[in-house]
């Protein structure tokens, strides 16, 4: 048992994960969900899925006027991914660490997406990047029975 000083605050968040298609069709799942489990993260809902175009599009609804939109969308439904819901202190933040930059190239050494990611395009995870965001997008793929 650790006491927090007064000056810490406990912020535990609920965050989403997706491993996407280039991360599930190259076997990756296991590994990439021992890291989130290695560094304190705790998996509190998951499902393998195949999304439709609509889903895809309704879930990146922030990215429909960028140029990359459609090939987003395409590779998004081109296999199954995994969703997760991922529980930590400060889960929102950590899980971005974890995957590093968006650009593969450009992520930090033992981040997911410096390990496993191809291109800025297929970079193998996809997190949420606010508590806001992570408050819809968790909402979008779990209601809050399935999230234990
Ligand atoms: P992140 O996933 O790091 O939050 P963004 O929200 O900016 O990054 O973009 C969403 C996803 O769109 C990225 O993870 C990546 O798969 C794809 N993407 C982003 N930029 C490009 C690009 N220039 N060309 C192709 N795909 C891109
Ligand atoms: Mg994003």
């Amino acid at each position: 048992m650790r006491y927090l000083h007064q000056s810490e605050t406990l912020m535990i968040q609920t965050t989403l994960s997706i491993i996407k298609p280039d991360g599930t069709q190259r076997n990756l799942i296991g590994k990439i969900v021992a890291r989130f489990e290695e560094e304190g993260l705790e998996v509190a809902a998951m499902q393998m899925r195949h999304l439709s175009r609509r889903e895809a599009e309704g879930f990146y609804a922030e990215h429909k006027a960028r140029s990359f939109f459609d090939e987003l969308v395409t590779y998004m439904i081109s296999a199954p991914v995994v969703v997760m819901a991922l529980r930590g202190e400060n889960a929102v933040d950590h899980n971005r660490q974890l995957m590093g930059a968006t650009n593969p190239k450009e992520a930090a050494e033992g981040t997911i997406r410096k390990l496993f990611g191809q291109d800025i395009g297929m970079n193998t995870v996809h997190g949420s990047d606010s508590p806001a965001a992570a408050e819809r997008e968790v909402g979008y793929f779990f209601p809050k029975t399935a999230i234990f």
